[in-house]
């Protein structure tokens, strides 16, 4: 049902509800007021009739019935009513209703109400149904004395009809009344009604046209009431939402062409793993088909490392990170970042093709594992010949003074070029180790074989703190006796005299029981690292100090080796450091299946 109907509807109810309330009301008031008015018009019809029967009705005791009855059909006629005239024993006299032997037959009326009551009460009025005619009548009854002697009973009688008939005409008028208040309650509706369906109207065909795509569309505004408000304040807020949708597809437009000339690759996948974007990088590193939205990555592509990335990123509900060889291209590497989108539970895949980079960094390591090769046998042949000048010419002091100093240069190029060998050889990935279950103490006898003449010398104490109940590792014992070797003498070398130098290690177990590491400490309470260098420190030929560095013999190539080390037996290092204080080199080595 439209407004339109719904408000003529409620018009032409509170129009019949107002008329018959009216109705109820007028009826009761007309019946009480015709009630009174003929009530008051048969007690003055019956004291009128009174009057003329006591002068009118002959002066003897003994009645007929013809004298009285013309008599009273007179009066009756005159008056408009029934009269009727009742002798005091109940005998009917005169009736406008009777004549002749009907009324002579006519029972005895002393037993009626209204008679008994004037006898009783000096008048009697009734409403009831008249015995003698079967119609309803209104009876009112006076006594009649001549002389203080009761001769009779005098009986006006009005029909009940006549209360009626008048009522009805009332309902009739009420009816009348009801239809024209129906019609003009219709009429008034249709136009009033209109101007709020208009607008009404129009603004439910705009909201449609604009659910529709047609966000220009307005609403026009004729009137300025709340209606006229409403849709003025409707266009304000289209035109609001139109300048946001341009905006955000001024943000849509940029972030595609972003993601569209990107050189990495941006995947977005859901809960389910499905593809539901792709930027065109993503789709190429990917191989992906055309159908590729809806569709689950595994089902698309087959990389085993970058599912169980997907999976690591779902269960940590973290960020995960890892170097992947792409399945597609041969060769092609790429550094895959999946953060989670916590809110969308959607997952953000970031591929960056690092395959060139990877290439030059080969290129360089091949480069530099050349040159040191190269290098070797000319350094050993300097080496030799200045060793055999050493040992046959000790004439010229500046002359040994010389060959002593190439002597110790070329030591110096010589272990600048096995480390740059030994980095090459790690970083290459083709290390083979010869691991063997053992205990880190093992370590210790060996580490105090190389450094206890050094520690004796600067008067420095090691600490070796390594519980025997700590499980063994698996490990290249030889590459990693290394690992202790560079962290102890780095310990010695940037530790001033009397300083303290400790060894470490406890049971780690990293977010679930399958994978247990053992972590070792090496701490000093040597000159410390300035924070800006201890992420740099790892990195090949870095040095915090140059010229104090290359004074202790370092070649800057430890830490490098060391984090290499650490990576072929899947361990990791790291370090915390306080200038003056002392530094902590932490590295974790994993156990598997052993605890
Ligand atoms: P180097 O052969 O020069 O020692 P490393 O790679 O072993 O080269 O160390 C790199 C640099 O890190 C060092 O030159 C030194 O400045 C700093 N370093 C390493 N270990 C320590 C330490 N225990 N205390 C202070 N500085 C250190």
């Amino acid at each position: 049902m439209n407004i339109r109907t719904q408000l003529i509807l409620s018009y032409i109810g509170i129009v019949l509800l107002v008329l018959f309330s009216m109705g109820l009301y007028l009826r009761s008031a007309l019946k009480g007021v015709l009630d009174k008015r003929i009530t008051s018009e048969l007690e003055v019809q019956a004291a009128l009739t009174r009057e003329f029967l006591i002068e009118q009705l002959p002066k003897i005791d003994s009645f007929t019935h013809e004298e009285i009855d013309s008599l009273v059909d007179r009066l009756g006629e005159a008056g408009k009513v029934r009269l009727t005239f009742i002798g005091t024993d109940g005998t009917v006299w005169g009736d406008t209703e009777r004549e002749g032997g009907a009324l002579i037959a006519m029972d005895d009326h002393s037993t009626r109400r209204e008679v008994q009551d004037a006898k009783n009460f000096g008048s009697g009025m009734i409403d009831r149904v008249s015995m003698t005619t079967e119609t309803e009548y209104r009876y009112f009854a006076l006594p009649v004395e001549r002389n203080q002697k009761l001769i009779g009973f005098c009986r006006v009688a009005l029909p009940k009809e006549t209360i009626n008939s008048a009522l009805g005409n009332q309902q009739q008028m009420l009816l009348y009344a009801g239809i024209v208040g129906l019609i003009l309650a219709i009429l008034i509706g249709i136009f009033s009604t209109g101007a709020i369906v208009k607008p009404i109207k129009k603004l439910t065909q705009i909201t449609q046209s604009i659910a529709g795509g047609e966000i220009s569309s307005r609403v026009e505004v004729n009137t300025n009431n709340e209606l006229g408000q409403l849709l003025q304040n409707f266009n304000l807020m289209t035109d609001r939402v139109h300048e946001q949708i341009d905006k955000i597809s001024v943000e849509n437009q940029r972030l595609e062409t972003i993601l569209n000339n990107m050189n990495e690759g941006v995947l977005l996948v859901n809960g389910a793993s499905e593809i539901t974007y792709a930027n065109p990088a993503a789709v190429v590193m990917l191989n992906l088909p055309d159908m590729y939205v809806g569709r689950a990555l595994i089902e698309i592509n087959r990389i085993p490392e970058l599912q169980a990335l997907l999976l690591e990123a779902e269960q940590t509900d973290t960020v995960a990170y890892a170097e992947i060889r792409l399945g597609n291209l041969m060769e092609s590497e790429a550094e895959v970042t999946i953060v989670p989108v916590a809110a969308e539970s959607e997952y953000v895949i970031v591929i960056h093709d690092v395959s060139h980079v990877r290439k030059l960094e080969r290129i360089r390591a091949d480069f530099v594992a050349n040159v040191s090769h190269e290098l070797r046998t000319p350094l050993t042949t300097i080496h030799g010949y200045a060793e055999t000048l050493l040992n046959s010419s000790t004439k010229s002091k500046k002359r040994k003074e010389f060959i002593i100093k190439i002597l110790k240069h070329s030591a110096r190029l010589s272990r600048l070029v096995s480390d740059l060998l030994e980095l090459a050889r790690l970083e290459s990935g083709d290390v083979e180790l010869k691991r063997s279950q053992c205990h880190l103490n093992s370590f210790h006898e060996p580490i105090l074989d190389v450094f206890e003449p050094v520690l004796e010398e600067s008067g420095l104490v090691l600490n070796w703190d390594i519980p025997e109940s700590l499980p063994q590792v698996n490990v290249d014992h030889q590459l990693f006796m290394q690992v202790f070797v560079n962290l102890i003498d780095n310990a010695i070398k940037y530790t001033p005299d009397g300083g303290e130098i400790e060894v470490s290690a406890e049971l780690s177990s990293i977010n679930s029981d399958v994978v247990n590491e053992v972590v070792v400490h090496v701490k000093d309470t040597g000159i410390g690292i300035p924070l800006e260098s201890q992420s740099r420190v790892f990195e090949r030929f870095y040095r915090v100090d140059t010229g104090r560095a290359r004074k202790m013999g370092g070649t800057g190539l430890g830490l490098a080796i060391t984090k290499h080390i650490l990576l072929c037996h899947n361990g990791r290092i790291w370090l915390e450091s306080e200038l003056g204080q002392g530094t902590v080199f932490h590295f974790v080595l994993p156990i598997i299946g052993q605890v």
